[in-house]
């Protein structure tokens, strides 16, 4: 086994799957055969296709919508991610210097009406809105909870993003290594495979042509090719999301990285001790972070966004079994949570993440065609997703609204270098700053050359990492 894992990814399904497994989700959603048309087409059955094709249908009642999954819905890392619904209260501090102070509200106003959105559901998804909360574990870590709750402070919100001394963290998780932390009360956590499936339950409900095992093999304006048909349309929504990193239209603007999280079997003894009862998810301040939450059994799930970098925009085995990664997350559950130290893993997964450029999503329409896209969550679309999936519904629909004017909609997205470049330059600063945040937290300072390269991003004004 791979230092401290003792639970391999990729040989058992996500938990979340088994534990959603037999809920009532729609009924069958056979492959498309043969020819069909429609108002929109979407391709991919992820959060981002799901909430689009109910925008939709709550846009234009009469659409003819078609959605196309490759395997099931929420095969991808809709039913396989860490379950940590937000919007973007907790980025003010990026999103201010990226949009001005009036964009960065703009999208954090837009983002109060996620949560709602999955409440209006009235499906039983786990939904704990516990807040958010980010902790710093070396000093070196301080700096990003700092800036979070100065930028909130200077955009006159300061109840959004709560600074928290060492006693008062103590107060929410009691942990030797947590130094001091920030509280954004608009934050929850979900059953993400719950989720999938009451958004599956909602669409079939609405009558939308849903075809599963259903991969669309080729897009052009109008017409969406699969295996065994086809489907003519006036628009064609493109919500494949790590799966179009290697599309032409996008690729220079986004790229993969794995994200591993291990399952704790329930601990809710050792949860009351350190006193983690009120669902609180929760980041550190690295930039390739940790994020841990309970579950609704007394589980806890504890992530890395430390996984290996994509090629090419292909989605292969590194994303489901890097025994690595997922051994760094069960590292930063022991490191983390010391008074969780005896609690057993139960499951291991992983799944990759789309990454772009200045970490926040995009969503556009490719030159002269009526192909519309969105991707680039970069680890965080659980929540955004149902922004994005108001932004495509606008979007297919012609629409020129409050939805399609969000700066996720309207910014230049900055670009990457072309591969092999993107991999072999992403690659050696990820292990650079990787080594070096693991070298702050053991108290030691890097060498000099690894904190050379781990300080390209911050020269070039780049982003890296999956904070
Ligand atoms: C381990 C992990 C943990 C995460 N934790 C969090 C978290 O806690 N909070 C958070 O906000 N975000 C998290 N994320 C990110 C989040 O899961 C994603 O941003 C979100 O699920 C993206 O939804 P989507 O619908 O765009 O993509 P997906 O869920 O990937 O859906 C795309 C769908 O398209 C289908 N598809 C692909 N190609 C084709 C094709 N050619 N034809 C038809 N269908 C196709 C796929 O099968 C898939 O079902 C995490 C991700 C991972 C991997």
């Amino acid at each position: 086994m791979e230092g401290d894992l003792t639970v391999r990814p990729g040989l058992q399904p996500p938990w979340w799957l088994d534990e959603a497994d037999g809920l009532d989700d729609g009924g069958s959603a056979p492959p498309l055969e043969g020819d069909a048309a429609a108002d929109v087409c979407i391709v991919g059955g992820g959060f981002t296709g799901l909430w689009t094709a109910l925008a939709l249908r709550a846009r234009e009642p009469a659409a003819r919508v078609v959605l196309l999954e490759a395997e099931r819905c929420g095969a991808g890392p809709s039913g396989r991610n860490g379950g940590f619904l937000h919007g973007y209260w907790a980025s003010v501090a990026e999103t201010r210097g990226m949009f001005g102070a009036a964009g960065a509200v703009a999208l954090a106003r837009a983002g109060e009406k996620i949560i709602p959105a999955v409440r209006a559901l009235g499906a039983d998804v786990w939904l704990r809105e516990g807040g958010m909360l980010m902790v710093s574990t070396a000093p070196t870590q301080d700096r990003a909870i700092d800036k979070a709750v100065t930028a909130a402070e200077q955009l006159g919100a300061s109840e959004q993003a709560v600074p928290l001394d060492r006693e008062q963290l103590a107060e929410r998780i009691s942990s030797s290594v947590f130094r001091r932390g920030v509280f954004w009360p608009e934050g929850a956590t979900v059953q993400p495979a719950r989720l999938v499936s009451a958004l599956r339950r909602a669409v079939a409900d609405a009558g939308i042509a849903l075809h599963e095992g259903t991969r669309a093999t080729g897009i052009s304006s109008g017409v969406v090719t699969t295996a065994r048909g086809r489907v003519r349309a006036d628009a064609i929504v493109v919500a494949v999301n790590a799966a179009a990193t290697g599309w032409r239209p996008v690729r220079r603007h986004v790229t993969n990285f794995g994200s591993y999280v291990v399952l704790t079997e329930p601990v809710p003894e050792l949860l009351a001790e350190i006193g983690w009862t009120g669902g609180e998810a929760i980041v550190d301040g690295r930039m390739f972070l940790h994020y841990f939450r309970t579950t609704q059994d007394g589980r806890v799930l504890m992530g890395s966004g430390t996984g290996p970098i994509g090629f090419g925009g292909r989605v292969d085995a590194r994303f489901t079994t890097d025994a690595a990664t997922a051994a760094r997350a069960e590292r930063g559950l022991r490191r983390l949570l010391p008074g969780l130290s005896s609690a057993r893993i139960e499951r291991a997964w992983g799944g990759p993440i789309d990454v772009s450029a200045d970490h926040l999503p995009f969503f556009g329409t490719v030159a002269g065609t009526s192909i519309h896209y969105g991707l680039g969550y970069s680890g965080h679309g659980v929540g955004p997703s149902w922004l994005g999936g108001q932004i495509l519904a606008s979007l297919a629909t012609g629409r020129d609204d409050e939805w399609t004017q969000l700066p996720l909609a309207t910014r230049r997205v900055p670009t990457l270098p072309p591969e092999p470049l993107k991999r072999l330059g992403g690659g050696l600063v990820r292990a650079a700053i990787i080594a070096r945040e693991e070298a702050e937290e053991e108290g030691r300072r890097a060498g000099l050359g690894v904190r050379a390269v781990a300080a390209i991003p911050r020269v070039l004004r780049m982003q890296i990492g999956t904070r």
